[in-house]
């Protein structure tokens, strides 16, 4: 009992964020608890739909977004694994009206339900994104009718009814990952370059430590440039005080690392499995061979540092 007490407090603390975006003075309610028959109105732009696919992986399931309006139509971001029922719904939150569906990165809990969307569509919308790379496990091969610039702008409508998403090319998490800035609201959608309740896996080779790091740092720029409060991540709740949300995500990755290289240092001779039973002892092991692939990216970026010493 005393676990799940703790649970739900956890949960409603990662839901902080959440309730700032959509009830700012706290008189609005808004249900915190994880469902994917119906979307989810984040802001009068945006809508949520969760995918029915949650898991130690993806935490609640695949967050699905639809920026727009019934006049503007909608873009939708990371229409999420290929799950008939979740795509029919939100085709259906969307009236119908999809002018562009983008995917944050090619992995399987979020680029197969771009084609069967798009199928769904009249007249069909393109699917925008960047292609899987070489590296790209064989579960993630993604193509895009057309490939998103770094800074371009996606503009629904004109005028004062607009809406307008910039891309941020972000390596790390997958080789081909891109974030989104919807500039009128100042939200960041982060695909899984940043999670909530969760922590990103970054898996050598199409993950990059140094990409990683880097791009929270594009990240970070594009937050105070555009005065960004709020980051809606691809696994679960919104994310309240972005700036600091991402300072945070960095320190941790650098206080792991830090404790990467002290092990690697203590026990020269020892084993991968060895290295992340130490490195990850506040992790439980079940935990373990997920973290041992961020643990490697770790241990390559040191010995790439190393060498250009
Ligand atoms: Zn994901």
């Amino acid at each position: 009992m005393r676990q799940g007490a703790e649970a739900r407090v956890a949960e409603h603390e990662s839901a902080y964020g959440e309730l700032a975006l959509v009830s700012p003075g706290g008189g609005h309610v808004h249900a915190l608890d994880w469902q994917s028959d119906r979307p989810v109105p984040l802001t009068r732009n945006v809508l949520r739909l969760t995918a029915p696919n949650p898991g130690v992986m993806t935490g609640p399931g695949t967050n699905s977004y639809l920026v727009g309006d019934a006049q503007t139509g909608y873009i939708a971001i990371d229409p999420g694994p290929n799950d008939p029922a979740h795509i029919d719904r939100l085709w259906r939150a969307a009236g119908g009206d999809i002018r562009a569906i983008v995917c944050t990165h090619s992995h399987p809990d979020h680029s197969p339900g771009a084609a069967p969307l798009q199928t769904l569509c009249t007249p069909q919308p393109p699917v925008l994104g960047l292609p899987s790379a070489a590296t790209a496990r064989v579960d993630s091969q993604f193509t895009p009718d057309r490939v998103l610039l770094h800074g371009e702008l996606l503009q629904l409508g004109e005028g004062a009814q607009s809406h307008g998403l910039q891309v941020i090319h972000t390596p790390g998490h997958a080789a081909n990952h891109l974030c989104l800035v919807l500039l009128e609201d100042g939200l960041l959608f982060s695909g899984d370059h940043v999670l909530n309740g969760s922590t990103t896996v970054v898996s050598p080779p199409d993950g990059d430590m140094t990409a990683y790091l880097d791009s929270l740092d594009a990240l970070a720029a594009a937050c105070a440039k555009h005065n960004i409060d709020f980051i809606l991540p691809a696994h679960g709740y919104v994310l309240g005080q972005a700036g600091a949300a991402i300072a945070h995500l960095k320190a941790h990755r650098l206080r792991r690392e830090a404790k990467v290289l002290a092990t690697m240092q203590a026990d020269p001779a020892g084993s991968m499995e060895d290295w992340v039973a130490k490195v990850y002892d506040d992790v439980p092991p079940r935990m373990w061979p997920v973290a041992q692939r961020s643990m490697l990216a770790h241990v390559l970026r040191l010995q790439a540092l190393a060498e250009t010493r």
